[in-house]
Order: structure tokens, then sequence, then C-alpha cells
């Protein structure tokens, strides 16, 4: 069957949802940490596997010979992410799957958030597992989602100056991993994943403005000066750096990605920030 962990989070979910209009729900395994979480996917007939990257215990037996498996990066930055990736590559090795897709970094990003993903994908190469790289660029949503502060105070304040991002939605980098899950031919193979388009942020604050029809400007600032922005908001310290060191290289083009590669794997053009900017003004 087609395993996808990380299943109630954003992207997993988009994943499961994506996944059953190619194949039977009897045929897609979502794996929760939280069976009362995941009450929307049963409904939907796929199969629940309760597991936790923290307890190797949980994913024995879990993975079956010839699966085809999606391991979506976790987002406890401080437990160790490495160690619990390498819990499921040892499960899927151990079991014989077919295909492990990891949902990484791209491989331009310096930024220490990266750390992680690079040391995930070497003991995935080494492990002799099947592979897929998909070096997810940025989100859309990680902006869209956080317009709050923005639309009060009228401006979008970073630090990543005159940098673009090519970002996407999660629904394009999801229809990647499905395209990947359920066609043939992708096995030990890297996808740089990016949207279409890169933007500046003086460019988002003006779709901002002209969607809001008030004025919303950029105000770039120093990487010191945004830590202590986020800081000053209730941000812990070691997170706030990480976001300040996605900015410093964001400033340097490191998220920008132009291979093509997700609106190729998907057959269609990546979703504009400016639909992404719609939905969330919608609400
Ligand atoms: P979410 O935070 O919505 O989802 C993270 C998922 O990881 C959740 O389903 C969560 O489970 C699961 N998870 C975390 N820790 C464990 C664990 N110990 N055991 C089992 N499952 C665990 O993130 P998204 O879906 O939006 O993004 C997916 C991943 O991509 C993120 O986790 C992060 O690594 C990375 N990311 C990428 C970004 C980008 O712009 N490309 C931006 C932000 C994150 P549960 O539902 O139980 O909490």
């Amino acid at each position: 069957s087609i395993v996808v962990t990380g299943a109630t989070g954003h992207l997993g979910r988009h994943v499961v949802r994506q996944l059953l209009e190619k194949v039977p729900a009897d045929q897609v395994t979502a794996v929760v940490r939280d069976r009362d979480r995941a009450a929307d996917l049963a409904a939907l007939g796929v199969r629940l596997a309760v597991a936790d990257y923290n307890s190797p215990e949980t994913f024995d037996g879990l993975f079956a010979a010839g699966d085809r498996v999606l391991l979506i990066s976790g987002n406890e930055f401080d437990k160790g992410r490495v160690r619990q990736h390498t819990v499921v590559i040892d499960a899927a090795k151990k079991a014989g799957v077919a295909l492990l897709a990891y949902t990484s970094a791209p491989e331009s990003l310096r930024a220490a958030l990266a750390d992680d993903h690079r040391a995930t994908e070497e003991v995935l190469v080494g492990s002799g597992v099947p592979y897929v790289l998909l070096r997810n660029g940025w989100y859309h949503e990680n902006y869209t989602e956080q317009l709050a502060p923005v639309l009060e105070h009228g401006a979008v304040v970073q630090a990543a100056g005159e940098g673009r991002v090519s970002s996407a939605s999660r629904a394009d980098y999801a229809a990647a991993a499905v395209a990947v899950l359920t066609g043939e031919g992708h096995e030990n193979t890297a996808y740089e994943l990016g949207g279409d388009e890169a933007w500046s942020f003086a460019e988002y604050a003006a779709e901002l403005s002209r969607q809001t029809g008030r004025e919303i400007v950029y105000n770039p600032v120093s990487v010191e000066a945004y830590t202590g922005i986020l800081t000053g908001a209730g941000v812990p310290g070691p997170l706030a750096d990480v976001f300040a060191g996605v900015d410093a290289a964001i400033a340097k083009g490191e998220l920008v990605v132009s291979t093509g590669d997700l609106s190729r794997l998907t057959g269609r053009p990546t979703t504009p920030l400016a639909e992404a900017v719609a939905a969330a003004l919608k609400g």
C-alpha cells in the first residue's frame, strides 16, 4: 500500500486527499500520532496506523514489503529530527519497502534549518532503500497564513532584503508527492521543487495592497532587528534564530528554485502567490 506519515499535518492532509483521487482508499495508510485527530481521514476510508517518530517500537511491523512510503519531515526541532527520521528509514528498510520519498529542503538552502534535511538525506541514501528526495521549496502559506500582523501594521516586516522566493502552495507540493507515490521511474532521484515564479517581499506587499485596497509596504530590517521583533512577539530565541536565518538565506537567493521540477511532476503550472493571498483574505 501507500503509506503517508505526518498525515494529520497540513501537507499530509493534502497528500491523503489527493491520493484518493488516484487510488482506492483501502490502499492508503495514514500514519498518525493521535487517532482522535484523524477521524476525518478514517471517514474517507483510509487505514490508520498510530506511530511516533520518537518511539521506534511503534513502527515495528507497520510497513510491508513493496509499500511506497512518504516520510513527511517532523516539526519537533528540539527532539533530534535526524534520529526521528532514521527510525522510519530503518523500519522501511527492514520491511523491504519499494520506495521511500522524503520531504526535504532545496539543495541551494544553506540555512541552519536545512541541516536536519541534509543529514536525513544522507541516512536515506546510505540505507539502500529506493528513495526519492522531494526537496520542497517554500510554502506560500508560510506568509499568507500569517497576515494578521501585516494587515494590522500595514507592513510586511522581513530581513530578506531584495531576495526572491519561488514558493508554491502546499497543495502543489502534495501533488508532486502523489505523482511520485503513484508513478513509475522515480527511484533514486532528487527533485528541486519550487513555484514557477519567484517574487520579492516588495512585490508581495504590492499584491497585498492591490487585493486589500489599502497601502501595505515592505519594511526590510536587519537580521538582528528581525530576531528582536520575533522574540519580542513571544517566539522562543532558538526558533527566532531559525526564522531569521531563513530570511538571511532568502536575501542571498537560496530559496529561488528554477528547475521547473514541480510543475513538470504535477503536469500543471504551480499556484500563483496572488491566488494564495486571495484565499487567505477570504478566510
Ligand atoms: P505540520 O506542522 O502541519 O505537520 C507536521 C507533521 O509531522 C504533523 O502531522 C505531525 O504530527 C508530524 N510529526 C511531528 N513530530 C512527529 C513525531 N514525533 N512522530 C510522528 N509524527 C510527527 O507541517 P506541514 O504539513 O505544513 O509541513 C510538513 C513538514 O515540512 C514540516 O513538518 C516541516 O518539516 C516542513 N516544513 C516545510 C515548510 C516549507 O515551507 N517547505 C514550512 C514548514 C515546515 P501531528 O499531526 O500529530 O502533530
